[in-house]
């Protein structure tokens, strides 16, 4: 495997001689939940490596983390109860639930803890302060132990009380997660295997320019998939019919389209009249769209798959057709495919895309596949994450 890794310079818990001590850990349980049970336990077993390391020092593990967004109320719908049953199922661990993150309830289940043992805190927007980052609640979070962990990688990009306010008043070290997460990232800005790829699809311009313009800088080659591909279209005149595009976004595309490196736009396309379509008809790109693009075609898949052969790093956002139904997803699977078939170091990040490769089972036959959407986006627009920052640099 060909490295894009990079030193990671933050402290981490290796650092750290956790025995006896009582540990806030944060981390990023925020999991979907069908019927009361969480419906996919990927966050919950991405924390293991960290939370176990602790535990087998004999540490005294707080663990901290919000689910969904209650807006600073109690939300009986939103508690971490389902994720405490989970870690214990999947764990093994005595894991309690405390009824709040602060206050009397909190402090003696957090004094009473003994080593080994795990105390998950009541979701942590159940308050409004800690989305304020407020310093007062920080504070009393920090009460409960006399070290914090940040694991939460797919919250970083929030400067709350719980990710940013109290690493300033605990010894702050980040887990092996956030490591992981930032390692492989920021790798991939810092020193990629050359050729360096990026594929790029998902549904609008909009949301990505920032990234798209950071990944510009750094890629030997950007090949655009998804509805976004649909304005790049409209930059080239192209009839796209009733497709999802952002025609305010055409001149955004246009700049990306002059920068001078090597731009893949797909070279046919899957029409059909509805999204809800059971099929739909291979049209070449820039032909009449007699109703919506909904994938990229056979011949872009070929393409995109010769890229790949080619390069030595490739990073993946985004699916490259309206994948939700499986008629339109044969190019986000074919390209997941490519991928764990691939020596290159890969990469993948982002909301839909992760689901896509994890609905296949092939994300262990990838070199990362990162638990943060946001936030995975965030850094590689090259900016800094809040969270990360308020970690001291190792000496
Ligand atoms: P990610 O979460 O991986 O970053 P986005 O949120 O940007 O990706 O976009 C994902 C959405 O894009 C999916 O819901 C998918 O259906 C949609 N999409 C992709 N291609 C198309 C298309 N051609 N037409 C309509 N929607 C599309
Ligand atoms: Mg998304």
């Amino acid at each position: 495997m060909t490295s894009a890794t990079r030193a990671f310079t933050k402290r981490t818990i290796r650092d750290l001689d956790p025995h006896g001590k009582r540990v806030l850990v944060r981390v990023d349980f925020n999991v979907p939940l069908k019927d009361g049970k969480v419906a996919d336990d990927t966050r919950i077993r991405a924390a293991f490596p960290t939370l176990r390391y602790l535990i087998d020092r004999g540490a005294r593990v707080i663990v901290v983390s919000h689910l969904g967004r209650p807006e600073g109320r109690r939300d009986p719908k939103l508690s971490l109860a389902p994720v405490a049953e989970r870690l214990r199922q999947l764990s093994g661990w005595p894991v309690t639930l405390a009824e709040d993150c602060v206050g009397p309830k909190a402090e003696h289940a957090a004094a009473d803890l003994m080593p080994g043992e795990v105390l998950l805190l009541e979701n942590v927007r159940f308050h409004a302060e800690e989305e304020r980052n407020d310093p007062a609640f920080a504070k009393r979070l920090a009460a409960l132990a006399e070290v914090y962990v940040n694991d939460a990688f797919g919250t970083a990009h929030r400067a709350h009380a719980s990710t940013e306010g109290v690493a300033h008043l605990l010894p702050a070290y980040a887990g092996f997660l956030m490591e992981r997460e930032l390692t492989f990232l920021g790798g991939l800005l810092e020193a990629p295997a050359r050729p360096f790829l990026a594929i790029i699809g998902g549904a609008k311009v909009s949301t990505k320019l920032r990234v798209l313009e950071s990944l510009l800088r750094r890629v030997d080659a950007l090949a655009i998939g998804g509805a976004m591909a649909n304005t790049f279209f409209l930059a080239k005149r192209y009839d796209i019919g009733k497709s999802l595009a952002e025609p305010d976004q055409v001149g955004a595309a246009q700049r990306i389209l002059d920068s001078g490196k090597d731009i893949l736009l797909p070279t046919d396309v899957v029409v059909a009249g509805s999204t809800a379509a059971p099929n739909g008809e291979v049209v070449e790109a820039g032909r009449p769209v007699g109703g919506m693009i909904l994938d990229v075609g056979p011949a872009t898949i070929a393409l995109i798959g010769d890229e790949i052969a080619r390069s030595s790093t490739v990073f993946w956002n985004g699916p490259l057709g309206y994948f939700e139904n499986p008629a339109f997803g044969v190019g986000t699977n074919r390209i997941a495919q490519l991928l764990a078939e691939s020596n290159a170091t890969t990469v993948v990040g982002g909301g839909e895309s992760v689901q896509a490769v994890e609905q296949l089972g092939l994300a262990d036959k990838l070199t990362h596949v990162s638990t943060g959407g946001g936030a995975s986006l965030e850094l590689l627009e090259g900016r800094e994450l809040p969270g990360v920052a308020a970690i001291p640099d190792a000496t």
